[in-house]
C-alpha cells in the first residue's frame, strides 16, 4: 500500500459513486429511507476535502484519519460501520506491502464492520460483498495467485454477492422491518460495496 495509491482510489471511488447515483438511490428508495446515495456522496466529499492532509501520512496513518473522520461524518447506519473498516483497516496495515498483508488488513476492516453491526454472510447488507470478497481476497493472496487474476476475481466475487442480496430476507438494518417485501430488491450498500471495490480493483488493474 502506498498513500498515493489510497488518494488515487478515494477519487475513483468517487467517480464511481457518482455516476451509479440513480441505481444506488432508487434501491434505497426502495428497502430503506432513501439516503444512503447522499450519505456516500457526502463520505466521498468529505474524503476528496482531506487530500493534502493524507499527502503527508503513511498509508496506515491516512486510512485511520479516513475511518475517524467517516464515522462522524456519513451518517446513517453506514457511517458507523465504514468508518469502523477505515479505522480497523489501518491498524491492521501498518507495514502491509505484500498482497497477503493487504489482504490480511481488509479482512480485518470488514471483521470490524461484523462486530460493529452485530450481522454476518446472508443478512442482506453490504457485508454479502465484504465478506465474499475478504476471504477470496486472502486466500487468493496466500495461494500466491498473480495480481491481475486475483483483482479480476474479487471484481467478480462482489458481483455475485449484491445479486445474491436480491432473493434475502433482511435480518438487519432498516430493510428488516419490510420482511418479505424486501426480497426481489438489491441491498443499497452491497451495490455502494461492490461499485467502490470495482473501482478499487479497476484502478489497480491499469
Ligand atoms: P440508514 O440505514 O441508517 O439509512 P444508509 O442508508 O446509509 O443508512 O445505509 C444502509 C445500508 O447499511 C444497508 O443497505 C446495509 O447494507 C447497511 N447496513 C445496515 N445495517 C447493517 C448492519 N447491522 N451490518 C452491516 N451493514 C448494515
Ligand atoms: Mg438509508
Amino acid at each position: 500500500m502506498n498513500t498515493d495509491f489510497i488518494l488515487q482510489a478515494a477519487e475513483a471511488v468517487n467517480a464511481a459513486i457518482l455516476a451509479h447515483e440513480p441505481e444506488i438511490e432508487s434501491l434505497d428508495r426502495a428497502i430503506g429511507d432513501g439516503d444512503h446515495f447522499i450519505n456516500m456522496k457526502r463520505g466521498c466529499a468529505t474524503v476528496a476535502a482531506m487530500r493534502a492532509e493524507l499527502a503527508e501520512l503513511s498509508p496506515d496513518a491516512a486510512l485511520q484519519k479516513v475511518g475517524m473522520k467517516l464515522l462522524s461524518t456519513i451518517g446513517g447506519a453506514s457511517g458507523p460501520l465504514i468508518g469502523s473498516f477505515f479505522i480497523a483497516m489501518g491498524k491492521a496495515g501498518k507495514e502491509a506491502e505484500t498482497l497477503p498483508q493487504i489482504a490480511a488488513a481488509f479482512a480485518a476492516g470488514v471483521e470490524a464492520i461484523k462486530l460493529r453491526g452485530k450481522a454476518d454472510v446472508g443478512e442482506k447488507t453490504m457485508l454479502d460483498v465484504l465478506i465474499p470478497v475478504a476471504q477470496t481476497f486472502t486466500r487468493l493472496a496466500n495461494e500466491g495467485c498473480a495480481r491481475d487474476e486475483l483483482l479480476r476475481t474479487i471484481k467478480r466475487e462482489a458481483e455475485q454477492g449484491v445479486l445474491a442480496t436480491r432473493d434475502m430476507i433482511a435480518t438487519k438494518g432498516r430493510a428488516a422491518f419490510l420482511g418479505e417485501r424486501a426480497v426481489g430488491h438489491i441491498d443499497p450498500g452491497a451495490k455502494s460495496s461492490q461499485v467502490i471495490i470495482c473501482a478499487v480493483c479497476d484502478l489497480a488493474l491499469v
